[in-house]
C-alpha cells in the first residue's frame, strides 16, 4: 500500500485528492491524506449567501476556454449546474479621466480585431490609433530574452495602451502590474504571435481565417460558473472523498525526505508517506522545504505574491438602473484605490433576486497592498466614496462584506519560465515530490485544477502506480 500526502486543501489540493481517489477506486493500492491548515477546505473558493444574494469572496467564475474546472465539475456530478456569463450584456468600461468609457467591440485582450469600433472609440487618443494602424506592419521578432508585459505592449501599441488596457486587465486577473509581469509567462500566445507574424493584429486575423474553415459549434460564454457559486465545486469534490482522508485545522510545519519517502510533521505528530504533493502557495512551500533543499526553497521564495481585498455590496433594485454591463476597470493613472468593480447581477444569472443589485469591488493588489492594514469600515468607506464618484452611486448599501486575501495571488515576474525550469531540475533530486497551485503555470481555477491532476499523476508514476488507469467516479 502506497501512502501519499497532499498539503493544502484549496482547489489545487482537492483536485489532486480527487485524482488519487479515482485511482484508488479503480483498484490502485494506495491511501492518501490531505492536510489543510484552516478549519475549512476550498482555499480562496468561498461563497456566502446574504439577503438572498450569492456573494463570492474569491473567484466568481473561470474561463470557459480552459476545460479543466468544467471537466472536474462534470465528474463530481455538477454538469447541470454549470452556468455561462450573460454575454449579451457583456460590456466592460474603463475609467478614463474620471469618466467611464466602454471597451470597443472586437478587442482581444488589447489587440484590436475590428477597425470601426476601435477607430471610433474615445478610449484611445488619435496617436494610439495611429500606432494601432502601424502595428499591422510590425516585423516578426524572436526575442532572446523575456520582458515585461508593459514593454511588449508598448513596443506594439504605445504607452497609452499599457495604461488604459494592459495594466488594468492584469490588475483584475493577477492583482499585478504590467511593468512587473513576464510576457512569456502571462501572455505566451502573444509572444509566439510576435515571433511568427510580427503584428499581433495580423496573427489574430490569420488564426481567425484558419478557424473559419473549422466546423462551428454553438458559441460558448466567455466565463463559466456554478449556479450556487464556486463553493459548490468544493463541496461536491469533498463529498466524493473519504472523510478519514481529510485533515482540516492541521497546518504542516515540515516535510523531510527519509528512506526514499517523506516525513510530514504537523503539530506534535509526524507521519511517513511514500510521496508528497505540495498544493500551497510557493512561499509556503519554501518554508516547508527549507531543510530538505535550500536551493529549491530559495527558488520558490522568488515567486512573489500580492494581496487583495474583495468587497461585496448589496443594494435595492433602484440601483440597477445606473449599472449596465459587467463592470469597470480602473487604470493606475486614475489615482484611485479601486482596481475594478463587477455588476454581479448583470454578469451571471442566479446571483441576486430581482429586487436586489449586487456589486463586487476589488482593491489592493501590487498597486495598493497597504490597504489591507485598514479596518473593514475604512475599506467600505473608501469603496463607497469611489463608487459615488465613478458611477454616481449615492445610495447606502443594504449590506456589505469585506474579504481579505493575504498573499494569495502569484506574480509571474520576468524570468518566471526560466525559474520553473530550475525548479523542475531541482525536483529531480527530490523523488516522489510534486508541486501544484497557482504559483507555477497558471493562476486561474482551471489551471489550478490541471496542476492538481498533473501532480497526482506525477507522484503516482513515481511510486509505480501510474499504470492503473482512472475510470471516473460515479456521481
Ligand atoms: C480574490 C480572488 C479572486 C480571484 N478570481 C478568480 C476568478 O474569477 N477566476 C479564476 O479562474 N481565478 C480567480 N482567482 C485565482 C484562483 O482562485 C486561485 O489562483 C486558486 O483558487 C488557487 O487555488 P490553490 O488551491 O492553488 O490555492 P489556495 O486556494 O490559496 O489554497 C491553498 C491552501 O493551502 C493551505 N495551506 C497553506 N500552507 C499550509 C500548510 N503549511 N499546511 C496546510 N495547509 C496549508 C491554505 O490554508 C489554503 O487553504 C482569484 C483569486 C483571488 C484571491
Amino acid at each position: 500500500m502506497k501512502r501519499i500526502a497532499i498539503i493544502g486543501g484549496g482547489v489545487s489540493g482537492l483536485s489532486a485528492a480527487f485524482a488519487l481517489e479515482k485511482r484508488r477506486q479503480a483498484g490502485a493500492s494506495l491511501e492518501y491524506a490531505l492536510f489543510e491548515s484552516s478549519p475549512r477546505l476550498g482555499g480562496v473558493l468561498v461563497t456566502e449567501w446574504v439577503d438572498g444574494c450569492l456573494l463570492e469572496a474569491g473567484p466568481d467564475s473561470f474561463l470557459t476556454e480552459k476545460p479543466w474546472a468544467s471537466d472536474l465539475s462534470r465528474e463530481v456530478g455538477l454538469g447541470d449546474q454549470l452556468i455561462g456569463s450573460n454575454d449579451a450584456d457583456r460590456k466592460t468600461y474603463i475609467l478614463v479621466k474620471g469618466r467611464l468609457v466602454v471597451m470597443p467591440d472586437g478587442l482581444m485582450f488589447m489587440v484590436p480585431t475590428k477597425i470601426a469600433p476601435t477607430a471610433l472609440s474615445p478610449l484611445f487618443s488619435a496617436r494610439t490609433k495611429m500606432r494601432m494602424a502601424r502595428e499591422w506592419f510590425h516585423p516578426p521578432r524572436k526575442a532572446d530574452a523575456d520582458e515585461t508585459v508593459a514593454s511588449f505592449v508598448e513596443r506594439h501599441y504605445g504607452s497609452e495602451m499599457v495604461d488604459r488596457l494592459a495594466d488594468p486587465l492584469l490588475s483584475g486577473v493577477y492583482g499585478g502590474e504590467a511593468s512587473q509581469l513576464s510576457v512569456r509567462a502571462v501572455l505566451p500566445r502573444f509572444a509566439e504571435m510576435e515571433a511568427t507574424h510580427g503584428s499581433l493584429g495580423r496573427a489574430i486575423l490569420a488564426a481567425r481565417n484558419k478557424m473559419a474553415h473549422a466546423p462551428k459549434g454553438p458559441a460558448k460564454p466567455l466565463f463559466t460558473s456554478l449556479k450556487d457559486g464556486m463553493q459548490q465545486l468544493v463541496d461536491a469534490v469533498v463529498s466524493r472523498l473519504p472523510a478519514s482522508a481529510l485533515h482540516s485545522s492541521t497546518p504542516v510545519q515540515r516535510v523531510q525526505p527519509q528512506n526514499g519517502g517523506w516525513v510530514i510533521s504537523a503539530g506534535y505528530a509526524s507521519d511517513q508517506f511514500d510521496a508528497v504533493i505540495l498544493a500551497i502557495p510557493a512561499q509556503a512551500a519554501a518554508e516547508l522545504l527549507g531543510t530538505a533543499s535550500a536551493g529549491l526553497a530559495s527558488e520558490l521564495r522568488g515567486i512573489e505574491y500580492t494581496s487583495s481585498v474583495t468587497v461585496n455590496l448589496g443594494y435595492d433594485r433602484s440601483v440597477r438602473a445606473c449599472l449596465s454591463g459587467f463592470g469597470f476597470l480602473v487604470p493606475r493613472s486614475e489615482g484611485r484605490h479601486m482596481l475594478a468593480a463587477t455588476f454581479v447581477h448583470n454578469k451571471f444569472p442566479h446571483r441576486a433576486p430581482e429586487d436586489r443589485a449586487l456589486l463586487r469591488c476589488f482593491i489592493g493588489g501590487a498597486r495598493n497592498e497597504q490597504v489591507l492594514q485598514s479596518t473593514d469600515d475604512e475599506i467600505v468607506r473608501i469603496v463607497q466614496e469611489e463608487l459615488g464618484q465613478i458611477i454616481k452611486l449615492k445610495a447606502d448599501p443594504l449590506f456589505t462584506r469585506v474579504y481579505r486575501w493575504n498573499g494569495a495571488m502569484a506574480q509571474y515576474g520576468v524570468g518566471h519560465l526560466e525559474r520553473l525550469q530550475r525548479i523542475e531540475s531541482l525536483l529531480q533530486n527530490l523523488p516522489n515530490l510534486a508541486l501544484a497551485g497557482n504559483g507555477y503555470r497558471g493562476i486561474g481555477v482551471p489551471d489550478c485544477v490541471r496542476s492538481g491532476n498533473e501532480a497526482a499523476n506525477s507522484v503516482l508514476l513515481s511510486v509505480g502506480l501510474a499504470e492503473a488507469r482512472p475510470t471516473g467516479l460515479a456521481s
